[in-house]
């Protein structure tokens, strides 16, 4: 499987992801041009397949564990930054906390639905457009991991400022020039952008979410050679109605050229560009999204990054790292819960005590603040170890953005629950009544977004899944493929042989079962030793589940989806663990928050096993054929449902917008 645009990975399991059928995700089939047009499942796989890395130069935690090789040396000892770093980004910090705190109103945000200018221009002011862009172009030059807690500081004061900064920075113009951009490029941009010029990135369309295959906007090379005119529909780019800088993605034609969906910097005021809709959502109402038009919009031929035919590769590698800002979003999020918990649970007082004394509300408790020591661990691991630059984190990073967006869901609802009728009330509401006006229920609105953008859960699984069976795909791929000959067979069968003759006896025997190993984590070893023989159980379940269903493992995605949970509750487990031993001396209480999160994971681990083969995932598909077919239509009767008017998916036609610009130009600073 491969992903697609702003990180979500294409649609394929182990082999290749299941796309959705040719024009099921559509109620009406939008006008695709002729290489998009009838997208099979094969082509939405190859599509996604090639957009994949394929090679790993090095180390990854994450595929070891999926191999049941425990590769704690490449975590421990705990990574650190590099101090000078440190020094330039704690500045940073002071300053934005300051920013944040003194001239940010969360709740004038959420109420307007708009992030003042005033808040723009104090930004770039602080330099927070470039934090992530190198100093020499006049960013910050922050380390992941600074710019992680950054947005997390942002965010706690408005989800939609730290969307916002997110937006511009993880998947925005600035991540993928500094990968793939030339010196021109980034000279000619990054510093504009650095100033506090503002980015979006543009790849869904009304047709095209997870399966980048259907993409429809068009980029006709010009005949004198100079550049590509533009033609589409994008839908729901973040920063879309703000931004001067846009990284589109749009399909070359592939007649005698390379072609493919490459990856364009469009300026936002080029002519031909509309505005036309401001999207409005559940959450994150600050949030300046829109529906973009291009009529015969002209890019420069200087303007392609990378090459043509490579958009959906930079996309992806691109988000290697970008993907690390939502979880960022999500831990912020978790600490916020928890200082809400505590503070109200402990004042709130019912049946004679405290709320957070009775045993129900108490585990809500010990479940937020553990989840959320591990949602902030691994985050920081993959920071650091991104920083470091010595570890392929492609799979922790997808890791981490998957569990933190899945937990702080959780927490969020937790959170609600704690407070009782006070946690579905607004903070206007609140306040107005003389309480603090602690927004709850809007917390869980802005987060529930992050279990969708930058790769769904469902696709996040089935990405994470095709990462981990990678290596046997790689020696057996062959004999499962239909479509191979004999011959290739026969190679990958002697391959196979080999490969499986050397790995399968290393799951049978490891360290986890010796009582002595780890013991210089002292109080936290017995859990490492549960990981080291979780994962050698779980390339044993995955290897027993390949052979079981060879070719069709792919369309397992409920199973596959397990195997990566499981995956990732060890890299929680393994990350708490290193950290909590590493600093038991400035944080000894953190040793006791390591324990209490393994103890809560190896419970949800042990159910995660269970359910990998007792579930009702077969009868589940069957039904839901049955669903889709009507036969159970009757349990609708006796509700008021959505207009049939409209179609599901909005045709659009190309061509100029009859549409009014609802472009928002930030004006200068005064
Ligand atoms: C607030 C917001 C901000 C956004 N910002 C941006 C942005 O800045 N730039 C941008 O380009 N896009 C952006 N998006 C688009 C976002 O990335 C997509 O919504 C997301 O990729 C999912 O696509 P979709 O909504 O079309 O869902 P679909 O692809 O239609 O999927 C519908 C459901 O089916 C599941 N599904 C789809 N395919 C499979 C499969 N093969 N196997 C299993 N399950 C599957 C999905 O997980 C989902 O649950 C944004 C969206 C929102 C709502």
């Amino acid at each position: 499987m491969t992903t697609t645009q702003d990180g979500r990975p294409a649609p394929d399991g182990p082999e290749s992801g299941p796309a959705p059928e040719p024009g099921a995700s559509a109620g009406t089939a939008a006008p695709l041009p002729a290489e998009a047009g009838q997208v099979s499942e094969k082509e939405a796989r190859r599509v996604a397949e090639a957009a994949r890395e394929s090679t790993w130069d090095r180390p990854s935690f994450g595929k070891e564990l999926f191999l049941g090789r425990f590769r704690l040396d490449l975590i421990d000892p705990w990574p650190r930054s590099d101090p000078d770093d440190v020094a330039r980004a704690e500045e940073f910090l002071g300053q934005l906390r300051s920013f944040v705190t003194s001239e940010v109103d969360g709740a004038a945000i959420e109420r307007d639905a708009s992030i003042p200018d005033s808040v723009f221009h104090g930004l770039a002011d602080l330099g927070a457009f470039g934090m992530k862009i190198d100093r020499k172009y006049g960013g910050l030059g922050l380390s992941n991991l600074h710019y992680c807690r950054a947005l997390m500081l942002a965010g706690s004061a408005s989800p939609a400022i730290g969307a916002l900064l997110s937006a511009h920075q993880s998947i925005g113009v600035p991540q993928p020039l500094k990968m793939f951009g030339t010196a021109e490029q980034k000279q000619r941009f990054l510093p504009r952008l650095a100033a506090g010029e503002v980015s979006a990135f543009l790849l869904t369309e009304p047709d095209v979410g997870s399966d980048p295959a259907r993409l429809a906007t068009t980029a006709e090379p010009t005949v004198d050679g100079t550049g590509y005119r533009l033609n589409g529909v994008k839908l729901w780019a973040t920063n879309g109605t703000v931004a001067t800088l846009l990284v589109v993605m749009a399909r070359v034609p592939t007649e005698g050229r390379r072609g493919g969906i490459t990856a364009f910097v469009v300026d936002g005021d080029s002519a031909g560009i509309t505005v036309e809709r401001r999207n409005e959502f559940v959450g994150l109402r600050g949030l300046e999204n829109s529906l973009t038009r291009f009529h015969d919009v002209f890019v420069p031929a200087e303007n392609v990054i990378g090459r043509e035919g490579k958009g959906l590769k930079i996309a992806l590698t691109t988000l290697n790292t970008g993907r690390l800002s939502l979880p960022a979003m999500c831990v912020g999020a978790g600490k916020w819960a928890l200082h809400v918990a505590r503070g109200w649970a402990a004042d709130r007082v019912q049946w004679g005590r405290p709320v957070g004394e009775h045993e129900a509300v108490a585990q809500k408790l010990s479940f937020i603040a553990a989840t959320t020591y591990g949602m902030e661990t691994m985050l920081d691991l993959c920071c650091l170890l991104a920083d470091d630059d010595r570890n392929d984190i492609r799979i922790e990073a997808a890791l981490v953005k998957l569990y933190a967006s899945e937990m702080a869901w959780k927490i969020a609802d937790e959170l609600v629950q704690i407070r009782g009728g006070r946690g579905y009330e607004t903070a206007d509401s609140l306040a107005a009544r003389g309480e603090r006006p602690a927004n709850v229920e809007q917390v869980l609105r802005d987060l529930r977004i992050n279990r969708i953008f930058e790769g769904s859960t469902e696709i996040m699984h089935l990405l994470i899944a095709r990462e981990a069976v990678d290596a046997h795909l790689s020696v057996a791929g062959d004999i499962i493929d239909p479509e191979a000959g004999l011959g290739r067979k026969a190679r990958a069968g002697a391959r196979a042989g080999a490969f499986y003759a050397r790995w399968l006896p290393t799951l049978t025997v490891g360290k986890g079962q010796s009582p002595s190993a780890y013991a210089e984590f002292g109080p936290l070893a017995g859990h490492l030793r549960q990981v080291e023989r979780s994962s050698r159980k779980l390339a044993r379940s995955t290897f027993y589940a390949m052979s079981r269903w060879q070719g069709k493992m792919e369309r397992k995605q409920a199973f596959l989806g397990r195997i990566v949970d499981i995956g990732a509750e060890l890299f929680a487990m393994s990350a708490v663990c290193v950290r909590a031993s590493a600093e038991r001396d400035s944080h000894p209480e953190n040793v006791e928050l390591a324990d209490l999160f393994c103890r809560q994971a190896r419970v949800r681990v042990d159910a995660l096993f269970a359910a990998l083969w007792d579930n009702t995932d077969s009868v589940d598909t069957a039904a839901a054929k049955r669903i889709l077919a009507g036969r159970y239509a009757s349990v609708e009767e006796g509700v008021v449902t959505p207009s049939a008017e409209l179609p599901w998916v909005a045709r659009w036609e190309p061509g100029p917008s009859t549409a009014e610009d609802v472009r928002r130009r930030i004006p200068p600073k005064p």
